[in-house]
């Protein structure tokens, strides 16, 4: 898909959600930020997330309610139900939650449960932990009396069985979001600032598809996938985990902007400082940012062309971006 900017159109909140996929629109100039998500389907996301935000005025609320969109999509391949599973055929989610007041839970390698984000903001608000992992987050959700669910979708096996047919070992990094295709990754992760400068932020992913077992990528770990820090601002990140958890990519765009960085430019320098210390070994790969900072001001920043990210302004207004990236695109 080329991404023209001169295709721009704004969208009030509730058309948002039924954008299509392939049109990129611009962002209304001057408009401060309330939601900010990952990708084009962040659009729904982030109608959600506002919904809610103007239903509870919590943004802790807001950025749970867009996370269960993609959560509960089975067209997307990347998040929660319908997620490509590992190469053992297990679909295992990841998810953390954040606010600004120092709290944050997480979930890891969690099975048979819907909605990751939910268990992740129980971790936060009813254990003394930050993390929990594998069956004993399993565990914990049930006794929290979240469903069991079959999360493998028929469409889902499919692919992996013919994944199976020429698997290699290693997951494979795709240069650009490929939706439907084997090579799906697109974990949605979301930030949020109110005009009184509060944060919070979200991330959720199925993780890389057909990854080993076991394999936990960035999406889940604090500083890594997401970062919160209060009178600064909030970031999040999307494609290769192994390579935003190298630098800690969230925590390292959070203290540039604390630096006095503006968000575009910490993510910028976040995917500059990658590319210089894997050269070759990220060739190949996607990497990408999204940050707010405290004044609604956001930024974005790829490693690859194809980066889109959706953002919701005061009003309800939202834009679907294309993001700035390091290398050219080779497309016209
Ligand atoms: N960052 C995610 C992971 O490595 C994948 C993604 O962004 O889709 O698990």
């Amino acid at each position: 898909m080329e991404i023209r900017r001169r295709d721009a159109l704004k969208l009030g909140a509730a058309g948002a959600a039924a954008l299509p996929a392939a049109r990129v629109f611009a962002q209304p100039s001057g408009a401060r930020a309330l939601i900010v998500s990952t990708w084009d389907f962040g659009a729904a996301a982030n109608a959600a997330a506002y919904a809610q935000w103007k239903k509870s005025g919590s943004l802790i609320d807001a950025v749970e309610a867009g996370a269960w969109v993609p959560e509960a999509d089975p067209t997307n391949h990347s998040v929660g139900y319908g997620g490509y599973p590992d190469r053992d055929g297990h679909v295992t989610l990841d998810a953390i939650i954040m606010d600004d007041r120092g709290n944050v839970g997480a979930v890891a390698a969690l099975e048979d449960v819907l909605h990751p984000i939910s268990v992740a903001r129980r971790v936060m608000e009813k254990t003394p932990h930050t993390f929990l992992v594998g069956e004993g987050a399993r565990q914990f959700a049930l006794e929290q009396g979240f469903p069991r669910t079959k999360l493998l979708t028929p469409e889902a096996e499919a692919a992996w069985r013919d994944w199976l047919k020429t698997a290699k070992y290693r997951p494979i990094a795709n240069i650009e979001n490929q939706r439907g295709s084997a090579l799906d990754h697109d974990t949605i992760g979301i930030v949020a600032c109110d005009a009184g400068g509060r944060l919070a932020g979200a991330c959720t992913t199925s993780g890389m598809a057909f990854k080993l077992r076991g394999r936990v990528g960035d999406s889940p770990q604090a500083g890594c996938g997401l970062m919160v820090e209060p009178d600064v601002g909030a970031a999040t990140a999307t494609g290769v985990g192994e390579e935003v958890t190298r630098i800690a990519g969230s925590a390292r765009i959070v203290s540039s902007m604390r630096a006095g960085m503006s968000p575009m430019a910490a993510c910028r320098e976040a995917v500059l400082h990658i590319a210089k210390l894997r050269g070759d070994a990220v060739k190949d790969a996607q990497v990408a940012f999204l940050a707010i900072n405290r004044e609604g001001l956001v930024g974005a920043y790829a490693l690859q062309p194809g980066f889109t990210y959706a953002v919701t302004d005061m009003g309800g207004a939202t834009s679907v971006l294309a993001a700035e990236s390091l290398r050219p695109s080779t497309k016209n």
